[in-house]
């Protein structure tokens, strides 16, 4: 079985722009992504907490064989291996790379460790620009139109890098 599924980066730390590309290049390494490509990136004001820098935000997509809890499981893995120290990050905190599972295909999953769509997609411009970027006619289960949902909220400060 493949997904087509949708992937958001972020960091704030260090060298930010050049994290994100190398983690679409780990992405783009994983035999069981297939097919990847990457949003430009974005310069964005943090949210929920704004007393940090700017983050660089982007959005990849693949179709995968992992199962939804085994991708994420991966993507975790991949922040470890970008020096993530999940332990002392305060939530919405500065990190050096965060990987979400944003949508896998059309499905909603509720597990422990995993809410699927994300549940903050439809709220956040500094992901719904880039995924947009990628699919314009793009769909988010239980909420709509991606492009309807960016259209409520504030896209204010989100700059693409050049
Ligand atoms: P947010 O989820 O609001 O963007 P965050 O990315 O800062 O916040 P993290 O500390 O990176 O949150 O993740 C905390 C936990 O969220 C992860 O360990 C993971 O189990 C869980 N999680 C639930 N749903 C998802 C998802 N769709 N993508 C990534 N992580 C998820
Ligand atoms: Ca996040
Ligand atoms: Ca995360």
């Amino acid at each position: 079985m493949r997904a087509r599924v949708f992937i958001g980066l972020g960091a704030n730390l260090g060298d930010a722009a050049a994290t994100l590309r190398a983690a679409l290049d780990a992405l783009a390494a994983q035999p069981e992504l297939i097919g990847v490509r990457g949003s430009s990136l974005y310069r964005t004001p943090a949210w929920g907490r704004e007393d940090q820098p700017d983050f660089i935000n982007a959005v990849a997509t693949c179709t995968t064989t992992l199962a939804p809890a085994a991708l994420l499981a991966r993507l975790l893995d991949i922040e470890r291996g970008f020096g993530r120290e999940r332990s002392a990050d305060a939530r919405w905190g500065p990190r050096t790379l965060d990987l979400d599972l944003l949508l896998y295909g059309d499905a909603s999953i509720t597990l422990p460790e995993l809410t699927v769509p994300h549940p903050y997609l439809h709220a956040r411009a500094f992901v719904l620009v880039p995924l947009l970027e990628l699919e314009p006619d793009a769909v988010i289960p239980g909420v709509g139109s991606a492009a309807a949902a960016l259209a409520r909220v504030d896209r204010g400060g989100i700059e693409a890098l050049r």
